[in-house]
């Protein structure tokens, strides 16, 4: 049987996996195979890719050198695709983006292609209703907040809709950036024309996640689900991770950005598999002196309800062009991982930064030095988190294990996870040693990538008998240096070890136990 070798086992590299995972999007500066190698070996876990930005042909020539460096890695990796959603963009600008001056006038045009230069600049919007449902007075944002406008006056004439704007912070617009009108009324589709287009080419190309931005409430997310529910099947996507049992779906990360989602927090994790807090659009939605508090609120309305959750949005910004990060930066990641980040997120310092492997790298430290705190302060964060439904086997089993790992000091929590099911129960107690799932489906190893702490490990088969999971399990960490000779370790594992749902058993073992038994390899 063969195992992925995840664990970078290369003898000169000492695996420092962080149990914090990292999300790095995609874009122009990370499309060379040894950008994204190099951005795996740092530790980035999750690729992102944005359809807000970018052709199809980008984003497939991309996945294709993810997916190829993760095979030869041996690592899984996901990929999530990033949905437009409700979000209005502006379009296409000239190359150099157009320079918007404060006391300018622009006009914004629903029906306009592109976006024009000039002394009144136009502004092609991705929004029909633009000129109906601006009103004077209403901001206009570009760019999460950057550059930012009044409306003064509207045009509903059919032949000659748009709004006039004088802009009140001036800077460059480019295309695609977005558009936030957070004192307008919108009428728009939870899902567009282009949405439908990209959840089917990313569908037939297996992506592992979709994240939906500008979700409003959790119809929105159903919306996009009933449509996984009829176009996935257990081959193509696998089964869900989380809010759908084991049917075939693919993964939802709700993007929380609107005043609307803040109200509606529940019920949408409740639908969603995973949430982001999208810091970009929420600080031009709502007040950006609340965006650290609504951080911290949704970390917690996440775990309450046992889904990951990721922060993003410029993390690490001053390094999408110097080497270096500033101390509030460095800060923000180490706090967002206090708060309980399941994942942090990097956006335009891998799609377009001059630095995109530093930027990671330094991802990695900061996560590897919180976790290093918070592992000698037990008492500290990260407590463990309720146990939601305390009826139920796998959060019960996760449970105990939580308090068994403690009590014997356990250096690894060792598990076969088929679905991933299991890793998310164990990964939502908030261990501070790693979780090391193995299971034979790959897909679901892909998705086990979001989860705090788990560290997938894909198998070509399952071992027969559970014993020889152990065993196959102690050769890999004594190997890979995971655990030291006798230390104590947490196994769960169910009978037999591929079926669904079947985790049943929980027991504690010492690395190097099964030496010189039948069953381990180690004496081969
Ligand atoms: P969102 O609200 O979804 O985060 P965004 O416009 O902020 O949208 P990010 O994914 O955060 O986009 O990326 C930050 C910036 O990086 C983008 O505004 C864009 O300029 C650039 N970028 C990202 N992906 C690409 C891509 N595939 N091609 C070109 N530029 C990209
Ligand atoms: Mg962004
Ligand atoms: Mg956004």
């Amino acid at each position: 049987m063969q195992t992925s070798a995840v664990l970078f086992n290369e003898r000169d590299r000492p695996w420092k996996p962080t149990l914090t995972k990292i999300v790095a999007t995609i874009g122009p500066a990370t499309s060379h195979p040894d950008v994204i190698t190099k951005l795996i070996e740092n530790g980035a876990t999750i690729f992102r890719m944005n359809f807000s930005h970018g052709s199809f042909d980008e984003h497939a020539t991309r996945l294709a050198v993810i997916r190829e460096a993760a095979a030869r890695m041996q690592v899984p990796v996901a990929v999530l695709g990033d949905l437009c959603g409700p979000k209005i963009r502006v379009g296409k600008t000239p190359d150099a983006g157009i320079m918007l001056k404060p006391g300018q006038d622009v006009i914004i045009r629903p029906d306009a292609e592109e976006c024009i230069d000039g002394p009144t600049p136009v502004l092609a919007a991705s929004y029909p209703n633009v000129a109906t449902d601006l009103k004077a007075g209403h901001r206009v944002l570009i760019d999460d907040g950057r550059v930012r406008m009044l409306c003064v006056e509207t045009s509903e004439d059919e032949a000659d809709r748009h709004a006039l704007c004088r802009v009140t912070v001036g800077g460059r617009v480019t295309t695609r950036k977005g558009i936030n009108l957070p004192d307008s009324t919108l009428r728009i589709a939870s899902l567009t024309e282009h949405d439908w287009a990209c959840v089917a080419w990313g569908v037939e190309r297996g992506l592992d996640f979709f994240a939906l931005s500008f979700v409003r409430d959790a119809d929105d997310v159903r919306t996009l689900r009933r449509r996984f529910d009829t176009v996935c099947t257990e081959e193509a996507c696998g089964t869900g991770l989380y809010a759908s049992g084991f049917a075939p779906t693919i993964p939802i990360v709700a993007k929380i950005e609107t005043p609307q989602a803040v109200d509606h927090i529940d019920e949408i994790i409740d639908a969603s598999d995973g949430i982001m807090v999208a810091r970009g659009d929420l600080g031009v939605e709502m007040d950006l002196a609340r965006v650290p508090v609504i951080q911290k609120q949704l970390v917690r309305a996440a775990h309450a309800l046992g889904r990951p959750c990721i922060v993003a949005t410029q993390m690490l910004e001053s390094m999408i062009d110097k080497p270096t990060a500033t101390r509030a930066e460095v800060s923000d990641v180490a706090n967002a991982i206090l708060d309980g980040a399941d994942a942090v997120m990097l956006s335009a310092e891998t799609a377009v930064g001059r630095n995109p492997d530093l930027a990671v790298e330094t991802m990695r430290r900061v996560a590897d030095a919180t976790e290093q705190s918070i592992r000698e302060n037990p008492d500290g964060m990260l407590a463990r988190r309720r146990l939601r439904d305390p009826h139920r086997i796998m959060p019960a089993l996760a449970h105990g294990a939580w308090h068994m790992a403690r009590d014997i000091g356990a250096k690894l929590i060792v598990v076969w996870s088929q679905t991933g099911g299991m890793a998310r129960h164990l990964s939502q107690n908030g261990f501070r040693v790693p979780i090391l799932a193995f299971t034979s489906d790959e897909k679901a190893a892909r998705r086990m990538c979001l989860l705090y702490g788990v560290f997938p490990l894909h198998c070509s088969g399952a071992p027969e008998h559970r014993s020889d999971f152990a065993a196959m399990a102690d050769k890999i960490v004594l190997e890979r240096g995971l655990a030291q000779l006798g230390d104590p370790m947490v196994y769960l594992a169910g009978k037999p070890l591929e079926k669904p749902g079947a985790v049943n058993t929980v027991a504690i073992r010492f690395a190097g136990e099964f030496a010189g038994t039948k069953n381990n390899p180690i004496v081969d």
